[in-house]
């Protein structure tokens, strides 16, 4: 199959698309960035990548560190961890509140926000301190990526920092329930910091290559983690990974994925690729309007799909 030819099809078709939709402004530093922007990556088994638009542009990952940190924390503390967060679809928005207090501060599941701080709170309890805690997500991405020098970005972290009360209130609910074992700020800064991680699509698409194959990196042959947990993780991007419009994610692209509100999503067709797309502006859900449409089209030209 020709892939750039795909891709490029794509790009031109997506163009009058990135005029749609609006840029995060909740949190400021994010606000800044130019809508009218675009690029997409696929990285194969073999190592052979393919990319159109600014696929080596930098953006903040925001929520789609959440598989990170998730990946991490089954690898450490396996079924013990569904004490803390669950697997269930919520229905409601990323960083809803509502639900958390009817279901006794357990989230729902990892992706939404209250069930990564939970996450990140539970590597803090592991690593007994919030700088190693950040180290090791730094580390984890680094070799994921093969980028050594990727790092975060500080005026986004202080910014979501800065308009953090929601975020805060999730984590004080937690713990008014006995689910939360760390500082709240301190913990909930380590949250925004792997979520201002910055990497480019072409970085973004190499670090989810391991899901694609079981957990094991194609390329270098490192296992980062067991296909049986890996299997577990692509099935909460496929149910969780955009939210209250995962249902229609699934229905439109049929791919396990996880958006982020910069407007990246990183995909992944189990056995054959891995995929990250990035267009800033966002729809009603806070899922790239434009990146997911992208999808939507590839999987239409391509044929792949889980389904
Ligand atoms: N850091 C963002 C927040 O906590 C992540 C949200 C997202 O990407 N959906 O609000």
């Amino acid at each position: 199959m020709d892939y750039q030819a795909i891709l490029e099809e794509i790009y031109e078709e997506i163009q009058p698309e990135l005029k749609r939709g609006k840029v995060a402004d909740y949190i400021p530093a994010l606000a800044k960035v130019e809508q009218e922007q675009f690029a997409m990556t696929i990285t194969l088994e073999d190592g052979s990548v393919f990319s159109v638009g600014d696929a080596k542009k930098q953006f903040s990952i925001q929520s789609i560190s959440k598989v990170f940190t998730f990946t991490l924390a089954l690898d450490l503390y396996s079924t013990e961890l569904y004490k803390r967060v669950g697997v269930e679809p919520s229905g409601n928005p990323f960083n809803s509140l509502v639900q958390l207090e009817y279901e006794n501060g357990i989230p729902r599941n990892p992706f939404i926000n209250a069930g990564a701080i939970a996450i990140t709170d539970s590597l803090v309890t592991y690593y007994k301190d919030q700088y190693k805690t950040l180290e090791v997500i730094m580390n984890f991405v680094r070799d994921l990526s093969g980028n050594p020098s990727l790092s975060f970005d500080q005026e986004v972290a202080n910014s979501e920092m800065a308009h953090g009360d929601r975020n805060l209130s999730l984590a004080h609910l937690m713990k008014s329930f006995g689910n939360f074992e760390n500082d709240v700020t301190n913990t909930v800064m380590t949250y925004f910091k792997h979520c201002s991680i910055t990497m480019s699509t072409e970085e973004l698409s190499r670090a989810f290559l391991f899901l694609a194959f079981a957990g094991k990196d194609p390329i270098t042959g490192r296992e980062f983690i067991t296909s049986s947990k890996t299997k577990r993780i692509n099935a909460v991007m496929l149910t969780c990974g955009h939210y209250d419009a995962s249902g229609e994610f699934a229905f439109h692209v049929g791919l396990p994925a996880k958006s982020g509100v910069g407007g990246g999503i990183a995909a992944v067709v189990p056995g054959k690729m891995s995929i990250a797309v990035w267009s800033p502006a966002l729809n009603k859900y806070g899922n790239s309007h434009a990146g997911t449409l992208a999808l939507e089209k590839f999987t239409t030209k391509t044929g792949v799909s889980i389904f």
